[in-house]
């Protein structure tokens, strides 16, 4: 295993940390460092997928063949580094990581040319309708209905905690369309137009107060078979293989990392409420410097696992624990945020944004008004993607043979 950056692999790097420095606004910045929730919104998230593909590095998780940048995996790595380093917004997955790819792997010719290009250009928003009321860990037993009806098929069922589905233009969803099989048999993978008479989209406010998830009800509403992906019934072989992309070959040590960061630089100058600061508290420091390790070492796993993709490896069940010890790392950051801010870290302002002149007025600071609800959103990290409790399920099975 090589884990030492090539020449080459350093001037990407210098290059890339001059675009940000030029091409990166600072408003942009502060919107990313003034979200609470999981995904940042449209505003702040597609103004900086513009400005991306301009420059030609957007699809960077995508084959050369349909627009991606031909990037080595250690490229793609160095380039989500920089921009966690520079606080650049957070890409939207939904449509760049999940759909994006599904439709380069299994989309016929037409429906690369109808979608893949509009995803870049943001002209179309997705959202994923896979969970439903009854079935989120057991995705198998989805219950929506689809029902061919010549050239279309009529879906009738329910989708939760569908994120963004009040902006999105279009749905990815599993449904079933043969309930007399096995049920991973009879699940098919249907692209569906949101802004159709059988579609209701109703708000779920998580309780940090964002509008982020929804509830969407299909009601008859219609999804022609030229917009299917993959034969009918191949709906759970799909699912799987974006439900890898959403859990693995990613790098959200950077992230992590320069939130503990910041942190630590922001305890330097924090009252610890007897006259000193909580930067020369010991137990404060060795808790945050705790958290700077541990997220450090999974930078090292994800570099491992980068290393194996670079050598033409598929990623195993190094994805469930990748996707487990950030989570769970995560939630440990965020809770550490809420302790360094004692009183002040308690506050929980509900409008939104929290970024820009219309913003509520923080008390103590605009850091301290950012902790509680982004300890609140955090909830969800252990949960989406597949829980944690499932994570190591998987690890069990595939790992310890149990
Ligand atoms: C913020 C957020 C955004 C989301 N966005 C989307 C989206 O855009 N599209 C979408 O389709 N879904 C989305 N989800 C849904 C998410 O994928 C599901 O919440 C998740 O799969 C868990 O399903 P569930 O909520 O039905 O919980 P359940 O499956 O009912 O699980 C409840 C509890 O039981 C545990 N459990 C379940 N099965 C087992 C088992 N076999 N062994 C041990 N423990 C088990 C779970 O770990 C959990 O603690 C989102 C969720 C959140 C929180």
């Amino acid at each position: 295993m090589d884990m030492d950056f090539t020449a080459a692999d350093l001037a990407f790097r210098d290059e890339v940390r001059a675009f940000l420095a030029a091409e990166l606004p600072q408003r942009l910045r502060d919107g990313m460092t003034g979200t609470p929730s999981v995904f940042v919104e449209p505003d702040i998230g597609l103004e900086w997928q513009r400005i991306l593909h301009a420059k030609g590095w957007l699809a960077y998780h995508w084959p050369e063949a349909v627009g991606g940048t031909g990037w080595s995996p250690v490229q793609r790595y160095i380039f989500e580094k920089e921009c966690a380093l520079a606080d650049a917004p957070s890409l939207s997955v939904l449509g760049l990581r999940l759909v994006g790819p599904v439709i380069a792997e299994y989309g016929t010719p037409d429906q690369k040319a109808r979608f893949l290009n509009r995803i870049l250009t943001a002209e179309d928003l997705w959202c994923q309708g896979y969970s439903e009321p009854g079935a989120g860990s057991d995705l198998a037993n989805l219950k929506t209905r689809a029902v061919r009806d010549g050239d279309r098929y009529r879906v009738t069922g329910s989708k939760i905690w569908t994120t963004h589905a009040h902006y999105a233009d279009w749905m990815f969803c599993l449904a079933r369309t043969d309930p007399d099989v096995k049920p991973q048999a009879g699940i098919s993978f249907l692209l569906l137009r949101m802004k159709q008479p059988g579609v209701t989209v109703r708000p779920i406010i998580t309780m940090a107060g964002d509008h982020e998830v929804n509830q969407v009800f299909l009601d008859d509403a219609e999804a022609l078979v030229c917009d299917r992906i993959g034969e009918e019934g191949q709906g759970w072989t799909i699912a799987k293989f974006l439900l890898e992309n959403e859990r693995g070959g990613g790098s959200a040590a950077p992230r992590l990392i320069a939130e503990v960061e910041r942190l630590q630089r922001l305890a330097a100058n924090q009252p610890d409420g007897f006259g000193g600061r909580l930067g020369d508290d010991r137990a404060t420091m060795e808790r945050l410097a705790r958290l700077k390790l541990e997220a450090e070492a999974l930078e090292i796993t994800e570099l491992r696992i980068l290393a194996e993709l670079a050598a033409g490896k598929k990623p195993g069940p190094q994805t469930s624990l990748v996707k487990l010890v950030t989570s769970t790392l995560r939630q440990h950051i965020d809770e550490a945020a809420v302790d360094l801010f004692g009183q002040d870290g308690l506050q929980l302002a509900t409008e939104r944004p929290l970024y820009g002149n219309e913003s509520p007025e923080p008390i103590g600071s605009k850091a301290a008004q950012m902790v509680m609800p982004t300890y609140l959103n955090s909830r969800a990290w252990t949960i989406f993607g597949g829980s944690n409790e499932v994570q190591k399920n998987i690890i069990a099975k595939t790992v310890l043979g149990l």
